[in-house]
């Protein structure tokens, strides 16, 4: 009796399940889809509601008005049905303007931020703007600097001074960028707030944070000179990642709003006293590392 009664649920089932296939399918659109997919019908039935949920999201591919005003579940994503043996396994698979996308951005992966905005990551050498003469000694020295790390030839890096606002973070951040698309991974570090950050990160990852900017493939210091200095920034954490980029020939970039001697002076000053011989030495390690350019120009920022 039991048996039958199995038998009888089992059965009753499968109607249910065939008949709301076949409702389903009385839409011809979703009829249509179905017949597309390399699955047989007996397999088909018993997944009526998610081949549902599916066909909405094809129908939405179908009609697509780009990424940003993608409809499906997930942006960017289908979900899209597979056969595996007897049975349907649902997936949301990229499509192809995502997959482009994903393609695209796959560079951001070797540019590490501290503190610096995130838009940073969008700058781009084409993007430069050529409207004024003073970047042309800059882009001139960024196809060099590339030519020669292509060459395992160690290029020296660069300090870019020069007024607010005239592009020297995004001039520096577009070459970064376009390391990274080689797979040159990059560390972008906006200087004042990264030492704040590390003063606070004594009892945690202090250590692996300084070692991170330290042994960086390609490290950008950016607006070096306008955070309060200490001897302790300058002696403990300036001095000994020059030091070590130095001896180990990698590539280093600054900005700043100071010329090399007026962060000589900068660097001097601190709460603990006046010290030109610490100040010097740091500027001995930057003119090692780097070659000067100055960037005048109009402040690009509104
Ligand atoms: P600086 O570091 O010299 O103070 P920034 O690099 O921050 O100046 O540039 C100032 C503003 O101008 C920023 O908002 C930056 O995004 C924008 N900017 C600078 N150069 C470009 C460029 N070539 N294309 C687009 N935006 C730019
Ligand atoms: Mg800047």
């Amino acid at each position: 009796m039991k048996n039958i009664n199995n038998i009888i649920k089992k059965d009753s089932k499968e109607v249910e399940l065939i008949h709301s296939f076949q409702d389903a399918c009385s839409n011809k659109e979703f009829y249509e889809f179905i017949r597309t997919l390399p699955i047989e019908e007996e397999i088909l039935i018993k997944y009526t509601s998610s081949l549902e949920d599916s066909f909405i999201e094809f129908k939405n591919c179908k009609n697509c008005k780009g990424l940003e005003k993608c409809k499906n579940n997930v942006v960017g994503y289908c979900y899209t049905p597979k056969k595996e043996k007897h049975i349907i396994k649902f997936s949301y698979i990229a499509c192809k303007r995502k997959e482009k996308e994903l393609k695209e951005n796959a560079y951001k992966k070797n540019l590490e931020l501290f503190d610096m905005p995130k838009e940073i990551k969008e700058a781009t050498l084409k993007n430069v703007y050529t409207d004024d003469k003073s970047r042309i000694p800059i882009i001139r020295y960024f196809k060099e600097f590339m030519d020669k790390y292509n060459k395992k030839e160690e290029p020296k890096g660069l300090y870019l001074t020069g007024s607010f606002g005239s592009g020297k973070t995004y001039l520096i951040a577009a070459l970064l960028n376009e390391m990274a698309k080689k797979r040159i991974c990059c560390a972008l570090v906006y200087y004042p707030e990264f030492l704040r950050s590390l003063k606070s990160s004594f009892q945690t990852d202090y250590n692996e944070r300084f070692n991170f900017i330290k042994t960086s493939p390609i490290l950008l210091l950016d607006d070096i000179g306008a955070e309060n200095e200490s001897s302790w920034s300058r002696d403990e954490v300036l001095g000994p990642i020059l030091q070590y980029r130095m001896q180990n020939h990698l590539p280093t970039f600054f900005t700043s709003n100071l010329t090399l001697e007026e962060l000589e002076t900068a660097l001097s000053i601190t709460s603990s006293g006046v010290d030109k011989v610490k100040a010097r030495r740091i500027i001995e390690r930057i003119k090692q590392l780097t070659i000067t350019i100055e960037l005048i120009g109009k402040n690009r920022r509104n």
